[in-house]
């Protein structure tokens, strides 16, 4: 074991978490980390939130400073993508030319936003959103901007409006869908977030059909299909996510929107991984394989192929968690909210700060989203995130009373 060599493939969360985890807990052997950005492994929340508004720089969101890898023993390829991948001779080619040799190897590849296949796309000013460098080129772009359209209402849509309102920038979300947000909440709490985006002065356009994007040297205006048109200075786009699966897929491991693991993280050939937002992994509680694109899946996913790789078995069932901030509002969702049967509701933003939304199915607890003013919500979350790890079924009426603490009630099925 001393003696192995792990290759991971991606210098993102996932992969820089992996790598300098492993050394932290033992490993010995050797350790490569090859990433086609230039940057060394960095955190992406705070891309659409604290970069655009001015309040972190893209160095605050480095997982440690660049020098920590080497003085950790951990060979950072930046600058440097895997190109192809030979499972047989355990061999990495790049597009720099080396062929790296590995035991371990780890998919930690991540995603690529969609693309709009709509005339103008190219235009200067027409941005997507995925790394620092697209982050900064926003923040530059807003910094002259009255008027963004930002196209797509899932998590990027909404954080980069919020964020565009607090920089004084008119803003216009258009959204194919009837409602913003429909991957991750029901239909009530779609339109209960849109509500407080319209009180914060954001118009959001559902059933938007687009035709394109106009301007000579750069974007000027969104066109609609009825030939209306909206006059902008930038158009963000965030249309969702494609997982990086094309190297495994050559390298002939099954995928299916995303490389298919085992609860271990492991693909179909031993010693050879995935994780973070490439990898649809199997959930043992919820019996299927399912890929899930956050920075808690990143983080988990990291540390549960950590330990199989020590030789320490480990199996990831988390229960999933998502957190965003909109405005000084922050939302975060327990479970898969947009499939709950039905809701019940604990207290409310007006009068105590936030509101929790209860979602249950076949009468368990199987989805939570709060709302609520900064971090109002978040240990009541913790506790709620602990009683679905627990499958407990705790009494409706108590988890809807804001008077009884969740913790008392996790005492109570702990008993
Ligand atoms: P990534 O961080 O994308 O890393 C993958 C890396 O692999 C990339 O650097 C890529 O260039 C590299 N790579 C790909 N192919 C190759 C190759 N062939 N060779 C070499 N390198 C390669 N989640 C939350 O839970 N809360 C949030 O508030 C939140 N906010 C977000 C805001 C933004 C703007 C974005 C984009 C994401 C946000 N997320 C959030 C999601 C979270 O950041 C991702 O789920 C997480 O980054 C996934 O980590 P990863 O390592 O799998 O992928
Ligand atoms: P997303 O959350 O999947 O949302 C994409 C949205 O765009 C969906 O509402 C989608 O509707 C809509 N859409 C798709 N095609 C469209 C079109 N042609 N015109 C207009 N709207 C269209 O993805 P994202 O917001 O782009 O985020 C990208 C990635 O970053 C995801 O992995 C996301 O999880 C991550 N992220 C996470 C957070 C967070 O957790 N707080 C914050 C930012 C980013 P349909 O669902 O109907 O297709």
């Amino acid at each position: 074991m001393s003696q192995q060599r792990v290759l991971i493939i991606g210098a993102g969360q996932a992969g820089g978490q992996l790598a300098l985890q492993l050394r932290q807990k033992g490993f010995t052997g050797t350790i490569s980390l090859l990433g086609e950005e230039a940057s060394a492994p960095y955190e992406r929340p705070a891309l659409s939130k604290g970069v655009l508004t001015g309040t972190q720089t893209t160095e605050d969101l480095l997982l440690r400073p660049a020098a920590t890898y080497p003085e950790q023993d951990i060979t950072l390829h930046l600058n440097t993508r895997a190109e192809q991948i030979d499972l047989k001779t355990r061999q990495v080619h790049t597009d720099t030319g080396q062929t790296l040799e590995f035991d371990i190897l780890v998919f930690a590849t991540g995603a690529t936003p969609r693309q709009l296949p709509l005339p103008g796309r190219d235009l200067p000013g027409v941005h997507l959103l995925r790394t620092d460098t697209d982050a900064l080129a926003i923040k530059h772009r807003l910094q002259n901007a009255t008027a963004v359209a930002i196209i797509g209402a899932g998590f990027i849509g909404m954080e980069v409006a919020a964020s565009a309102r607090r920089l004084g920038i008119a803003t216009h979300v258009l959204e194919a869908g009837p409602r913003i947000m429909a991957r991750s909440l029901p239909a009530f709490l779609a339109d209960r977030i849109t509500e407080l985006h319209e009180s914060q002065g954001n118009v959001i356009h559902c059933n938007a059909a687009l035709k394109g994007f106009k301007g000579n040297h750069q974007v000027t205006a969104v066109e609609f299909e009825d030939g209306s048109e909206l006059k902008v200075d930038a158009v963000i786009v965030g249309i969702g996510v494609t997982p990086n699966t094309q190297l495994a897929e050559a390298a002939g491991l099954p995928c299916d929107n995303g490389i298919l693991t085992d609860a271990r993280g492991q693909t179909s050939i031993p010693n050879v991984y995935a994780i973070g937002d490439c990898a649809a992994s199997y959930l043992p509680r919820y019996g299927r394989q399912q890929r899930l694109e956050s920075y808690q899946n990143a983080n988990l996913q990291a540390e549960n192929v950590v330990a199989n790789i020590l030789g320490n078995h480990s199996e990831y069932n988390p229960v999933p968690w998502i957190w965003s901030d909109q405005y000084h509002w922050q939302i975060q969702t327990l479970g898969f909210p947009a499939a709950a049967e039905h809701w019940l509701q604990r207290g409310s933003l007006e009068s105590d700060r936030k509101e929790i939304h209860l979602g249950f199915s076949n009468n368990k607890l199987s989805a939570v989203v709060s709302i609520a003013e900064g971090t109002a919500a978040a240990a009541d979350v913790k506790v709620l995130q602990r009683l679905m790890e627990m499958e407990a079924q705790p009494d409706p009426d108590q988890l809807c009373n804001p008077d009884v603490k969740l913790k008392v009630l996790l005492k109570q099925v702990k008993k």
